[in-house]
């Protein structure tokens, strides 16, 4: 199938491409690199009167490094960050999260913006940047405002993004202590979507620990209990393996006994990868 008929617009400024997405309302959409659009469209899942390309805006391009934090722009692609393109000061985590995004093709392509607008509950980034306390940064009719990513992304396929809002890019804060950050993700194939997704981020020894598990639920979830499991130093598989059971009691009440194994077993494969990066 091909997408029905629609417009196609390349504006050069955030204001311009902000004026004419709230204008057309529903009946437009922000393109970035059509990933998962265009085959959205072609399939008739979605259909648009006004497409908005973005790739000309140089604004959702900068990347750039302070001592606070790294500046990632909306259309940084998978594989410039695989790439080392952009710094990754978190350990290598974010270049290890986008070697595993689905194909080569696909990451050529697609971007981190465009990932997080989707919001799709099985996606590598929104996990990610969670995890990491991130903030997006958009932009629209009425200037431009922030929040935690983890705020930001509200369920499947849902986010705050607002009428003729765009997202403009992210500020990942860096870390005064070494960060040790552990990933590990469930796919029936290489390339695909995953079932489950951990990740383990350690600020320095002793130092706060955030546990992420992605593609479990409409959202990624926070487990507040194998964190503190973790920060106590304790060395044990098995109450780590206690810790994450209690907190899907918690987070994924309605979850079967095959998704109950196979999240705990994600994250203390993710809390290994972390203990191997010194
Ligand atoms: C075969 C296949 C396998 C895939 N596997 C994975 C996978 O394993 N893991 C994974 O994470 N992803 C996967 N993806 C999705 C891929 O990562 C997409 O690139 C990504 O989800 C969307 O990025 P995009 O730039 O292509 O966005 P687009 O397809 O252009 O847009 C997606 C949505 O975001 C909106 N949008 C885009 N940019 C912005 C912006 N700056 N501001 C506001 N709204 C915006 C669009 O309006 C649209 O609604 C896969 C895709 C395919 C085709």
């Amino acid at each position: 199938m091909k997408s029905a008929p629609f417009d196609y617009v390349r504006p050069r400024t955030v204001a311009e491409a902000s004026a004419l997405l709230a204008q057309a309302g529903v009946n437009a959409a922000a393109i970035a690199g059509g990933q998962s659009l265009v085959p959205m469209l072609n399939l008739r899942v979605a259909q648009v009167d006004l497409l908005v390309d973005l790739s000309r805006l140089d604004e959702l391009k900068a990347v750039g490094e302070t001592s606070e934090n790294l500046q990632i722009g909306a259309l940084t692609t998978h594989a410039a960050i695989e790439d080392g393109m952009i710094p990754d000061p978190f350990g290598g985590l974010m270049r290890r999260v986008a070697s595993t995004i689905s194909y080569r093709a696909v990451r050529n392509y697609g971007t981190i913006g465009g990932s997080i607008a989707l919001a799709d509950p099985a996606a590598d980034w929104t996990g990610c940047l969670i995890a990491l306390g991130a903030v997006v940064r958009i932009g629209g009719r009425n200037g431009a405002r922030e929040q935690a990513v983890e705020d930001f992304v509200q369920g499947t396929y849902s986010t705050s993004l607002g009428p003729g809002e765009v997202i403009l890019g992210f500020d990942v804060p860096r870390s005064d202590a070494p960060l040790r950050c552990g990933f590990a993700k469930v796919a029936r194939k290489s390339g695909a979507f995953a079932n489950s997704i951990a990740y383990v981020v350690v600020q320095g020894r002793g130092g706060l620990v955030t546990v992420v598990l992605a593609a479990a639920a409409p959202r990624p979830i926070v487990l507040a209990g194998a964190a503190r499991h973790l920060a106590s130093g304790v060395d044990s598989e098995d109450a780590l393996r206690a810790a994450v059971a209690d907190d899907l009691k918690t987070y994924l009440p309605d979850a079967d006994p095959y998704e109950t194994r196979l999240h705990i077993s994600t994250v203390v494969r993710a809390a290994r990868d972390m203990r191997t990066q010194t």
